[in-house]
């Protein structure tokens, strides 16, 4: 297979275009079309000469995402990608508008090894890893499609990233470099279900993202119940590594609570949160639960979010619950993907 043009960074496509026999200065224009300039073929690339074009094609591809069903929110503007990959699989992105410019929210993987019982992108399992141009292509094409330039990101949607740890370092450092998009890590959130071995390998990195953990639950019974990468790391241990890379890079964690009407939104729910969270430098984002078709879960009331959050801040915790964008497009992570797969379309 053809390598992916969008995956080198510019140390090794000078060393491919010198390999190929053309001079260095051609590395840092093609660099420009792909990276800064978003292109999704060579024959965009004006100022390349065209045996170099023809050369370039017969070694590399652009493995990006085509634009299968778009969805714009009538009550917010938010778009929703069903993107097509190269082999026939799907993915999902979301673009959101905020006051401070636009964010998009990309998918990691194709489908999900976790198994987490409350999300739509367990549904069906795991199918592949998404390489560093593909999910470079989700930003790019989205940008391209809604002619806007993208400053913040989040990568909350379909995978694991820290399952895909060596595509998603790569394709970070790509977003970020100054001679492409220029994204500022300050500006990147990844979220993780609890990977632990990798979160210090994340935080030795010392990387300025903001890093989101999934916990949804105060303590390992209900934890596991749902989540079944708790019954590998547990919370203590999560915890633990959570507070080394708050140690290690001085930022504060975002911890992502699913609120679940009856599970884990009870008084004393929150009150075991709070005792073992304290003193450590965090947030917690309550979210209301989202409907999963083929799940039966209830979001938990608006009153019990509320209570919930009081206690959290009681005990020096500050949460907020999180508000729900692209309701009526079905925003959240996988549900596209899932109905896609259901009607085998
Ligand atoms: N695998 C990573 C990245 C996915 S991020 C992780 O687990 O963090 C997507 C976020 O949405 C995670 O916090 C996930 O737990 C949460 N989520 C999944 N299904 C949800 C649902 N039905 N309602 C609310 N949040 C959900």
């Amino acid at each position: 297979m053809p390598k992916d043009i969008r995956a080198l960074t510019i140390e090794e496509l000078t060393a491919e275009i010198l390999e190929m026999g053309f001079p260095q200065f051609r590395a840092k224009q093609i660099y420009s079309w792909v990276q800064e300039k978003c292109v999704s073929s060579f024959d965009e690339m004006t100022n390349v000469p065209e045996k170099l074009r023809t050369a370039l094609s017969e070694k590399f591809s652009f493995y990006g995402c085509k634009i299968n069903t778009k969805l714009v929110s009538k009550l917010d503007g938010t778009v929703k990608y069903l993107f097509e990959l190269y082999d026939g699989e799907y993915i999902e992105s979301v673009v959101m508008k905020y006051k401070y410019g636009y964010s998009i929210c990309v998918s990691s993987q194709v489908g999900c090894k976790m198994g987490c019982t409350f999300c739509a992108s367990a549904i069906g399992g795991f199918v592949r890893q998404l390489s560093a141009g593909e999910m470079l292509s989700e930003v790019f094409t989205a940008q391209r499609d809604l002619g806007i330039k993208i400053n913040h990101l989040v990568l909350m949607g379909t995978g694991e990233p820290l399952d895909n740890f060596d595509n998603v370092m790569r394709f970070i450092e790509l977003l970020t470099d100054e001679k492409g998009q220029n994204m500022s890590i300050r500006h990147i959130s990844l979220s993780t279900c609890g990977i632990v071995p990798r979160i210090y390998d994340l935080a030795d990195r010392k990387l300025g993202l903001t890093l989101s953990v999934s916990l949804h639950a105060p303590n390992n019974q209900i934890r596991s119940k749902s989540m079944p990468v708790n019954v590998k790391y547990d919370i203590e241990e999560l915890l633990k590594a959570c507070r080394y890379y708050e140690n290690i890079t001085g930022r504060r964690i975002s911890f992502e609570y699913a609120m679940i009407r009856g599970l884990n939104d009870s008084d004393s729910a929150a009150e075991e949160l709070a005792s073992r969270l304290k003193g450590t430098l965090c947030h917690v984002n309550l979210i209301p639960v989202n409907n999963v078709r083929e799940r039966n879960y209830e979001k938990s009331s608006q009153e019990r979010q509320k209570r919930f959050a009081e206690i959290l801040e009681k005990s020096g915790i500050t949460a907020t619950v999180r508000r729900t964008l692209g309701s009526d497009i079905n925003a959240s992570c996988g549900q596209l993907r899932a109905s896609k797969r259901k009607t085998g379309d």
